[in-house]
């Protein structure tokens, strides 16, 4: 079974929106309009921590053809070398051009004051429900010493996965239907321990061929890293060095949000499925039985292959 599906054609013109005017042209609408489904949407409380976290994951996936988008819960304004919310949503958009991702919503929930309340809450499932995503990615942990908003993403994340499938309760929502996210992941920025979640068996996925997309939409935020530039070397590092568990040349840690099953074997454990497979399933269901003599056993037997249906 192929993992991946043709390149979409329709990558461009990235859809970037402001929530806020987004909002006001919707809110009103018994039935909103949909937009085409999203494969996968990543959630940051900030323009760049996605890029940072998970750029590379998401470059691969817009790369073979699946609709990506990324929510930024706040427009990350105020910080000191910014010239204001305009700018950094400039950032951001090229960001998001340099990762190839189809899609980015800029919330207008505000920076440095990020809770968890109810009215937060559904203002992310409303959008969840717009796109529709099959997967989520969102933050999996604290940041100590970082901004207290990617703690407070991550607990309306939770959240907002699980109001997205509420049924009954629609004009909480604005009339957008019910949506099930089939699977959330978290994430760590890649300057963080990494443990996420308090789970050391992540899934790490290979981005050697996407790392340098992944810098330079890091790149793009130049209000933000033109000052300290060491955080290429560093994001660069913490790449190479989570590939190198793996063997691979880069990746980035992932945790499963809950345990989730497949019946893609070689998919989980990272291997293609053999191409020849389910061409000819007879010769796998013979079974060969044999003794294996070591000289080292109590008695020799005799190498018997025999062969039962
Ligand atoms: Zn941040």
């Amino acid at each position: 079974m192929p993992t991946t599906r043709p390149k979409s054609t329709i990558q461009w013109p990235l859809q970037a929106a402001n929530y806020n005017r987004f909002r006001s042209t919707v809110q009103m609408s018994k039935e909103p309009e949909l937009p085409p489904p999203l494969d996968v949407v990543a959630v940051g409380a900030h323009p760049d921590d996605v890029e940072v976290a998970c750029g590379g994951t998401l470059a691969k996936l817009a790369g073979q053809g699946y609709r990506v988008g990324i929510i930024d819960l706040t427009d990350g304004e105020p910080t000191p070398f910014s010239k204001g919310p305009e700018s950094r949503f400039l950032e951001a958009t090229q960001a998001a051009k340099a990762l190839g991702v189809c899609y980015r919503i800029q919330m207008d929930l505000p920076n440095r004051q990020l809770f968890d309340c109810f009215e937060a809450r559904v203002e992310l499932a409303k959008i969840f429900r717009m796109t529709r995503p099959r997967v989520v990615i969102g933050f999996g942990d604290k940041s100590p010493m970082a901004s207290p908003d990617h703690h407070q993403a991550m607990l309306l994340t939770d959240a907002a996965v699980f109001y997205s499938r509420l049924s009954k309760w629609d004009e909480q929502f604005d009339h957008y239907p019910p949506h099930v996210i089939s699977r959330q992941l978290y994430f760590r920025l890649a300057l963080e321990p990494m443990n996420i979640a308090g789970n050391p068996y992540h899934t790490l996925i290979d981005i050697s061929d996407t790392l340098e997309r992944k810098l330079a939409s890091i790149r793009c935020y130049g209000s933000q890293f033109d000052h300290k530039r060491q955080i290429e070397d560093r994001v660069r590092a913490a790449a190479v060095m989570a590939g190198s568990i793996a063997g691979v040349a880069a990746a980035e840690p992932f945790a499963a949000a809950r345990p989730f099953a497949t019946d893609d074997f070689f998919g989980a454990v990272g291997l293609d499925v053999d191409p020849t497979m389910g061409t000819d399933p007879s010769d796998v269901r013979e079974l060969t039985l044999r003794h294996w003599s070591t000289g080292l056993g109590k008695a020799t037997k005799q190498h018997t292959p025999t062969t039962e249906r």
